[in-house]
């Protein structure tokens, strides 16, 4: 999830959040690899193996958990890396699983380093050491834990301790949604959503979605409100003036991808300019730019990535309407 969702935002993904893996739309090679996985428990009646889900946000991963204990048919707890600020915290929620329970941990790259250790023997052995009493008095008490899997999700898997990412039996990469896929997943949530809308114009609001499901599903919030104040047809142009109105882009960049792509070609002429210039020039922190914003302009092609730092590439500066050095663009 969005730690910057609205109310309503929450209120919205989960009446729109697939509930079985046959639902969830795209990402073809996670399904397959999930399946296999998670029937293959089912069939040994144990425990699925630990799984951590990888990729920028938006893209499904808190939906991915919430299959997965769906599909095992198993209970699941939800916290998050920033709830684990001592190891305490997590002793408290490990404690408390049941059997089987499935535990997601939203942002477990946040999760504080005393923890870490401690869900190392837990995810391997099924129980920790609990640390009562300070000095000479200090004791540390053996808790055997209910089996569990562990279902952590990461926009930052680079950023997570390698013990920590070995005690996984499986990582999932998402990766942004192709245009197609987008519109699947834009008609199901208009027909959840009761909104009856041309092919035509879900697939101009696919092109626009920055390869993410969640914007998608919030663009299409936007251009119902649109089509409801304007009693219009649900035709391309509401579209195309909803998003207009809202600053959405033809390629979907919104505000934070156009600053950064704006600033390496005009203030770094085309680069190749470092992380931490680039963040202090834009306001935002480095951390949102190499896991968020970076990832969608390289695979859209605007930037490249060199040992230098980030470039622009031509195609970047002509949508940023800079020059570039072979060529004077309009
Ligand atoms: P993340 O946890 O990766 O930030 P979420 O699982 O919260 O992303 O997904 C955001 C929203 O996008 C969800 O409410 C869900 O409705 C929608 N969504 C994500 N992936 C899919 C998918 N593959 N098919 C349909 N809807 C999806």
């Amino acid at each position: 999830t969005d730690p910057a969702a609205t109310p309503d935002e929450i209120a919205f993904e989960g009446a729109l959040r697939p509930t079985s893996l046959a639902e969830f739309v795209g990402q073809p090679k996670v399904r397959g690899q999930l399946e296999v996985l998670l029937q293959a428990a089912r069939m040994q009646e144990r425990t699925p193996d630990h799984i951590l889900l990888a990729g920028p946000p938006g893209l499904g991963k808190t939906t991915l958990a919430t299959i997965i204990g769906a599909e095992t048919g198993r209970p699941i707890r939800y916290s998050s890396g920033p709830a684990i600020q001592h190891a305490g915290d997590l002793a408290a929620v490990l404690s408390a699983l049941v059997p089987g329970e499935v535990l997601f941990v939203d942002e477990i790259h946040r999760m504080a380093r005393s923890a870490e250790e401690m869900l190392y023997l837990a995810m391997e052995d099924f129980r920790i050491d609990i640390m009562v009493g300070k000095g000479a008095g200090a004791a540390s008490i053996p808790l055997e834990l209910a089996p569990f899997t562990l279902v952590g999700a990461t926009t930052r898997s680079g950023m997570l301790p390698a013990p920590l990412r070995d005690r996984f039996g499986f990582t999932a990469h998402l990766e942004f949604y192709d245009p197609a896929d987008l519109e699947r997943v834009l008609a199901r949530s208009s027909r959840l959503m009761d909104l009856t809308i041309e092919p035509a114009a879900l697939a101009e609001l696919a092109g626009r979605s920055r390869g993410t499901p969640r914007i998608a599903n919030r663009l299409l919030r936007r251009v119902r409100d649109w089509l409801l104040v304007h009693e219009g047809s649900s035709d391309l142009e509401g579209v195309r003036a909803a998003l207009e109105l809202y600053d959405v882009d033809e390629a979907g960049l919104d505000r934070i991808d156009r600053a950064v792509l704006h600033a390496i070609a005009h203030r770094f002429t085309g680069g190749p300019v470092g992380l931490s210039t680039l963040a202090a020039a834009v306001g935002e922190e480095a951390d949102t730019i190499e896991s968020v914003v970076e990832p969608f302009l390289v695979r859209e092609g605007l930037i490249g990535r060199t040992p230098r730092g980030r470039i622009a590439t031509p195609t970047g500066m002509r949508h940023a309407g800079a020059q570039t050095q072979d060529a004077t663009l309009d």
